[in-house]
Formats: C-alpha cells, sequence, structure tokens
C-alpha cells in the first residue's frame, strides 16, 4: 500500500462519538445515521497490535463498499446498513484527507449480540476440533475429511458471541443463539448468512478466491422489522481468503488474510500477548495480502480506488 504512516488513532472534532471498536470509531450523523470510520489498527487473537498497517482502513471501508453494491444484486431482497462513501457536510474540509475513502455513512440499528460465522471449509479451530471428536462447534462432521476440504454437505453455520470490549468470543451452539436473539430472529440470521456466503462465494471463486468462512452481523431495523447486514462485509479482516489457483486439499493454505500475523505471533510466543509491536516485513506482507485480495476481488487497482 502506501508508504503513509499508519493511522490508529483518529478524531472527528465534528461529530460527536458513540463507540471505538477495535478497529472502528463510530460518530452519530443524526439519530438514524452514523459515520463508521476505519483506522489503520489491526488485531490477532482479539488483541490489538500497537502499530498498524498503512491505508488498511481505506481499503477495509472500500472493500466493504464493494461487497454492499454488488451483494444486493446477487439477493434483490438483502437490506445493508450502506448509505453512501460520502462525507456529512458538517465535516470541515481540513478533515477530508483523513476520512475520505476510510469512513462510510451507514443507518444506525440496534445489533444483534451474535457474530454470524459460515465455514465453507474446514480448517483453523475447526480442523482442530474435527481431528479431535469429529465435530465443528458440536455439530457431526462425516468421516474421513482432510485438511481444507470442502464440507461435503455445504457450508455450515457457526454462530459465536459478539464479546465486550476485553473478552473474546465464545463459539457457541445454533440453539444457544436462538436463546440470545430469539428463535425467529436466529432463523433468518442463519438463512440469510449462509445465502450470503454461498452467493459472495460463487462471485469470489469466478475471481481467484476461495472464501473458506466468513463473519457477518447484523442488525434490526424496528420500524419494518427487517434483518440488516451491517458492519464491515467480506473483508480480510472477517474472513479467510485462499488464492484458488494454490488450493490443495490436505494441508493448510497460504491466505489473503491476517494468517501471516496469527503465524508469525504463534512462532514468537505472542499470541495473545498485549502490546505487541509487528515488525516492517511482517506489516508489510500483510499489507501486501490485502491489496491482493482487493484487487481480485473488486477487478480494479488499488492505486486507483484509493484516487478517487
Ligand atoms: P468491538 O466493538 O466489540 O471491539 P470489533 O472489534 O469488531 O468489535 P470494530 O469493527 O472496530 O469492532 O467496530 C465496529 C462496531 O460497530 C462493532 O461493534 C459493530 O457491531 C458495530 N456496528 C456495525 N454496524 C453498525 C450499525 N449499522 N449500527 C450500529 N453499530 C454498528
Ligand atoms: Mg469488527
Amino acid at each position: 500500500m502506501s508508504n503513509t504512516k499508519a493511522v490508529t488513532t483518529l478524531s472527528v472534532d465534528a461529530l460527536p462519538k458513540i463507540a471505538t471498536g477495535k478497529v472502528r470509531e463510530l460518530y452519530k450523523v443524526d439519530e438514524k445515521t452514523l459515520l463508521f470510520v476505519a483506522s489503520d489498527r489491526i488485531s490477532a487473537y482479539d488483541v490489538i497490535m500497537e502499530n498498524g498497517i498503512p491505508s488498511k482502513g481505506l481499503l477495509l471501508n472500500l472493500l466493504s463498499a464493494h461487497w454492499f453494491n454488488v451483494l444486493p444484486t446477487l439477493l434483490p431482497s438483502l437490506q445493508t446498513h450502506f448509505i453512501t462513501l460520502s462525507l456529512p457536510s458538517s465535516i470541515p474540509q481540513a478533515q477530508h484527507a483523513l476520512l475520505q475513502n476510510r469512513s462510510m455513512q451507514v443507518r444506525r440499528l440496534k445489533i444483534f449480540p451474535i457474530e454470524a460465522i459460515v465455514r465453507g471449509y474446514i480448517t483453523g479451530s475447526a480442523w482442530k476440533e474435527y481431528k479431535v471428536s469429529g465435530t465443528v462447534h458440536s455439530i457431526p462432521i462425516a468421516v474421513g475429511l482432510k485438511e481444507s476440504q470442502a464440507f461435503p454437505q455445504g457450508a455450515i453455520y457457526t454462530p459465536s458471541t459478539k464479546a465486550e470490549a476485553g473478552e473474546n468470543d465464545e463459539n457457541i451452539s445454533p440453539a444457544r443463539a436462538a436463546e440470545i436473539v430469539g428463535q425467529e430472529y436466529a432463523d433468518r440470521i442463519e438463512k440469510l448468512a449462509l445465502s450470503l456466503y454461498t452467493a459472495a462465494r460463487d462471485y469470489a471463486k469466478d475471481r481467484g478466491i476461495i472464501i473458506a468462512d466468513t463473519k457477518f452481523e447484523f442488525g434490526l431495523d424496528e420500524e419494518t422489522d427487517q434483518v440488516v447486514l451491517v458492519d464491515e462485509v467480506l473483508t480480510p479482516d472477517s474472513s479467510r481468503f485462499w488464492p484458488a489457483d494454490k488450493y490443495e486439499i490436505g494441508r493448510e493454505q497460504e491466505s489473503f488474510d491476517k494468517q501471516y500475523l496469527r503465524d508469525w505471533l504463534v512462532k514468537e510466543g505472542l499470541k495473545g500477548k498485549q502490546g505487541v509491536r509487528m515488525p516492517e516485513n511482517i506489516a508489510l506482507e500483510t499489507a501486501n495480502k490485502y491489496r491482493e485480495a482487493f484487487e481480485k476481488l473488486t477487478g480494479g487497482s488499488w492505486e486507483d480506488a484509493v484516487k478517487k
């Protein structure tokens, strides 16, 4: 990406701040609208690194915007929180360089407190569990699967809780998810998450990327009772992306996401530790992987995308 410094802290003086997440800052535009701003912070194993990845926030924001444009063409009934990449008029010109392309205006919604994870391929923690017990999130899975193989029954829904700041998300069964959000919404979220994954998986496969798994979040439009797709969507932060041309069953895959950083943390014994600084080469390699995924999925060059 560019050689500019990573933006790990930022403030938008013109708007009241609603929340700070691991990566994003949320500001109030009006009662129904938020400015959703992505910093260059990166977290792995639920811990934020001391240094960031230059331009990562721009990339996550523009890739999510791409999906918010594409997904409703694939699933016409889909509602999303995306409004526009344009900044609200209350933002002074002096802050445009910082915020443009890093921010989107979104509908402010009540967020369902579960993460709707969908897995198409067996890898990571799912593979570890399967090797021991033949299950994934306690769901029985066909015997004889090899690492990185697609689930023979199709993608599976494996929700988790949405942990409070500083705590780790916890894997839960679909039945537990129904206790948290109610059976009716749980069923709608599961169905929607699986349809979204399937549509996106096919779209990405045509562009040389395998989406091994991903996490969606949903909100409720209380006026219409619609379940709405929110948060970031199908980015390297929320998904495992594999290069389709290097895919081989029976081993781990190279990936376009945080795997590079995660592997380094594990190797150095730094997994889950606070205050870690990534060395230059790890930050650069991660940046390159993110950019490659962006270009493959959008079909455009990164340089052109950020010029706009
Ligand atoms: P946390 O906020 O728990 O640290 P995170 O690290 O994933 O989670 P970020 O991605 O940095 O958080 O921030 C995004 C936050 O905004 C998430 O808590 C998400 O649930 C919330 N969010 C996403 N879309 C909306 C929306 N349309 N309205 C209100 N909140 C939203
Ligand atoms: Mg998030």
